[in-house]
C-alpha cells in the first residue's frame, strides 16, 4: 500500500455550497485543505486506488464554518466509467430542517406523522423518511375524505373537491411513487430529493390546514 498527502492545494479557492445559516448557495473559501491519494494491490497486475479530500471552509457571507469531505475509489464508477465523487457536509445540511410555522395547526394524527418524518430527514434515515411522506398524502386524502380506490385516485378526489391545485396534484402524483419506492423496493433517496419533497408537503399542508384556519379567523 502507498499513499500521497498533499496539503492546502486548494486552500484560498472559492466554491458555491449550500450555506448552514444564510439559507442558500453562497460563495465559502476554502481556508485550508488535505489530499490523500492511495493504492492497494489486489492481485499481482491489479490495483485498486482511493481519494479523499477534507476542506475547511467559511462562508463568505455570514462566516460560518463547514467541513466538506470529497471521496472516490477505482472501484465506484458512474456510467460513463469516470468515478463517482461523495460529497459530505458537516453539520449535515438536512439537520437544521424546521417544521413550518404553525404547524401546531395540524390535526393531531397528521402533526405526529409530520414531526416523524421531519425526525426521519433530520436523522439521515431515507427510507423511513420517503415513507412519511407518502404517509402525510395517505392522511390527507384521508381526512379530507377524497374519494378515490387507491391513492392515485384520492389525490385526484383532492382537486375534483377543490382542496388542491392541479399543479399541485402533479407534484403529489411524483411524491406518491417516491413513497411507493421508498416502500416496497426500499430505495433510499438523495436527502436532496427528500428536501425537495418534503418542500411540496409543506406547500400542500399550508393550502389545506395552516391557511383556511388563518382565514377562519381573520375574515369572521
Ligand atoms: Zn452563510
Amino acid at each position: 500500500m502507498s499513499f500521497e498527502k498533499k496539503l492546502n492545494k486548494n486552500a484560498g479557492k472559492i466554491i458555491q455550497i449550500g450555506c448552514i445559516s444564510c439559507s442558500n448557495e453562497t460563495n465559502h473559501e476554502i481556508l485550508s485543505s488535505v489530499e490523500l491519494e492511495g493504492s492497494e494491490p489486489i492481485e499481482p497486475n491489479f490495483d485498486i486506488w482511493w481519494s479523499q479530500e477534507s476542506q475547511i471552509l467559511q462562508c463568505k457571507g455570514c462566516d460560518s464554518i463547514t467541513f466538506r469531505q470529497i471521496s472516490s475509489n477505482s472501484e465506484d464508477t458512474e456510467f460513463n466509467g469516470r468515478p463517482r465523487k461523495h460529497e459530505e457536509l458537516f453539520p449535515n445540511r438536512s439537520e437544521g430542517r424546521d417544521p413550518m410555522d404553525d404547524e401546531h395547526l395540524l390535526p393531531s394524527s397528521l402533526h405526529r406523522i409530520y414531526m416523524e418524518t421531519i425526525s426521519a430527514l433530520n436523522n439521515k434515515q431515507p427510507v423511513l423518511a420517503g415513507i412519511g411522506i407518502r404517509a402525510i398524502i395517505e392522511t390527507v386524502t384521508k381526512d379530507k375524505d377524497a374519494q378515490g380506490n387507491n391513492l392515485k385516485q384520492k389525490i385526484d378526489g383532492l382537486v375534483d373537491q377543490g382542496s388542491l391545485t392541479e399543479d399541485g396534484s402533479k407534484t403529489l402524483h411524483k411524491l406518491r411513487v417516491l413513497g411507493n419506492e421508498s416502500a416496497h423496493e426500499v430505495k433510499a433517496h438523495e436527502p436532496k430529493e427528500l428536501n425537495l419533497a418534503f418542500d411540496v408537503v409543506d406547500h400542500l399542508l399550508k393550502a389545506v390546514y395552516i391557511i383556511p384556519h388563518h382565514a377562519s379567523q381573520t375574515f369572521k
